[in-house]
């Protein structure tokens, strides 16, 4: 209904990649972490990275469907790591640059992003500001020639491997929006330097790292947009990054019933396959049912997207549902796994680390509940 032979057409050539190119390294890179240089440069061959951008710097032209079909086959990637370093690429690092970016940064920084020559991350939070993001202290100060950034960044996913940051610092002491600037920040640049890759609890395949800047000079050409402005421009791409959840959260979920149901079929308990009782399979049914309910919702997005309305309302609550949701049932999967469920070997022990953060990262479920409530007026 909402995808036609050329969307299935690319669908099947995501879902080989994924088939042959991730899932069989998964295991592995759970233990070493994804090689991205290596990862995004087969994608960026094959015209994965860039699926909305310009086909000037090497994008698809492609629309928010297109876009839709990728984010919901890079879902079905056993593990939520890779997935994740992917979006930060697509979704999260470069949408500013393609919305907002000079020329000279669209060539020198989308470009190879797209291509899948450069890693990119997004660098927003620090240590003192999550949730509200305006308390950051990292500070970029207009010189003679270029900004002069000082000071840390904490979380950064890609923050390890990554070629240059997208990178939102202060650059006024004033309280409002508008003392912010978004820049591109090489990571070359004398002065930067990762302070620490972080251990998590999930998410093993992909890199979270802290990050320092001690006097790093940001050429003045590296600015995204206008340097008070920033702010508004990261509101703007936090928007893409937040929908990028959505679909492949779909896809995990169904995953991840799809295979709580083949083993329940086949563990016999008291005498009979545990499908057999009614309470886990109405469960089941329970999750699938939401599940269809937070596909509709983003395909609802997709549709305000196309014709260019402001989703920020359905994002946040699809956002916000789909935290919620996944962390229940990968949590209610393992519980019908019993005790090999809790075994690392057991793949349902692997989503139920990878989707705790869905809920804190990007936004956390407290945070999409109070853009819902201003929204509506309250
Ligand atoms: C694995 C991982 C990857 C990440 N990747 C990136 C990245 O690539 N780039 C980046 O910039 N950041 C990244 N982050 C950071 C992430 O976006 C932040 O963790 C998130 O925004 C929350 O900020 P905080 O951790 O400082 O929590 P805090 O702001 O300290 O909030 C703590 C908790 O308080 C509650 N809370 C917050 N605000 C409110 C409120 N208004 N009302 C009620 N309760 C509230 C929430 O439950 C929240 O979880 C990542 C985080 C993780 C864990």
């Amino acid at each position: 209904m909402y995808f036609n032979e050329t969307h299935d057409a690319f669908r099947a050539s995501i879902k080989k990649f994924v088939d042959k190119e991730i899932n069989p390294h998964m295991s592995e890179w759970e233990q070493t972490t994804a090689p991205l240089h290596d990862l995004f440069k087969k994608m960026g061959d094959l015209g994965f990275l860039g699926i909305r951008y310009d086909p000037k710097y090497g994008g698809g032209g492609l629309d928010y469907w297109f876009e839709t079909v990728m984010l919901e086959e890079i879902g079905h990637i056993k593990g939520m790591g890779v997935s994740t370093a992917i979006a930060v690429q697509t979704n999260m690092a470069t949408p500013a640059i393609a919305a907002s970016g000079s020329e000279y940064l669209k060539e020198t920084y989308l470009k190879p992003a797209i291509a899948g020559d450069m890693v990119c991350a997004i660098a927003v939070t620090e240590p003192d500001a999550g949730s509200d993001v305006r308390a950051m202290k990292s500070r970029a100060v207009k010189k003679d020639g270029y900004y002069l950034l000082n000071g840390s960044k904490t979380f950064i996913t890609n923050g390890v491997q990554a070629d240059f940051l997208t990178l939102l610092a202060r650059t006024d002491e004033g309280e409002g929006y508008h003392s912010f600037g978004l820049f591109v920040v090489p990571t070359n640049l004398k002065g930067f330097q990762v302070s620490k890759k972080l251990d998590k609890i999930g998410l093993w395949s992909s890199d979270t790292a802290e990050l320092y800047f001690d006097d790093v000079k940001v050429p003045l050409e590296n600015l995204i947009g206008d340097d008070r402005e920033g702010f508004i421009i990261q509101m703007k791409q936090f928007q893409h990054e937040r929908f990028a959840v959505l679909p492949g959260t779909c896809s995990a979920i169904q995953d991840m019933i799809a295979l709580t149901v083949d083993y329940l079929r086949q563990r016999i308990v008291f005498g009979k396959p545990l499908i057999t009782k009614q309470v886990l399979r109405h469960r089941l049914a329970d999750w699938i049912t939401r599940n269809e309910a937070l596909r509709q919702l983003t395909y609802h997005i997709v549709r305000l997207k196309m014709e260019n309305l402001d989703a920020t309302r359905e994002v946040s609550m699809g956002k916000l549902l789909a935290g919620q949701l996944i962390s229940e049932v990968a949590s209610g999967c393992l519980q019908m796994f019993g005790g090999v469920g809790f075994m690392n070997e057991t793949l349902i022990s692997r989503y139920f680390r990878d989707v705790r953060v869905m809920s804190i990262g990007g936004g956390a479920d407290e945070v999409m509940l109070e853009i819902v409530s201003r929204i509506e007026g309250f």
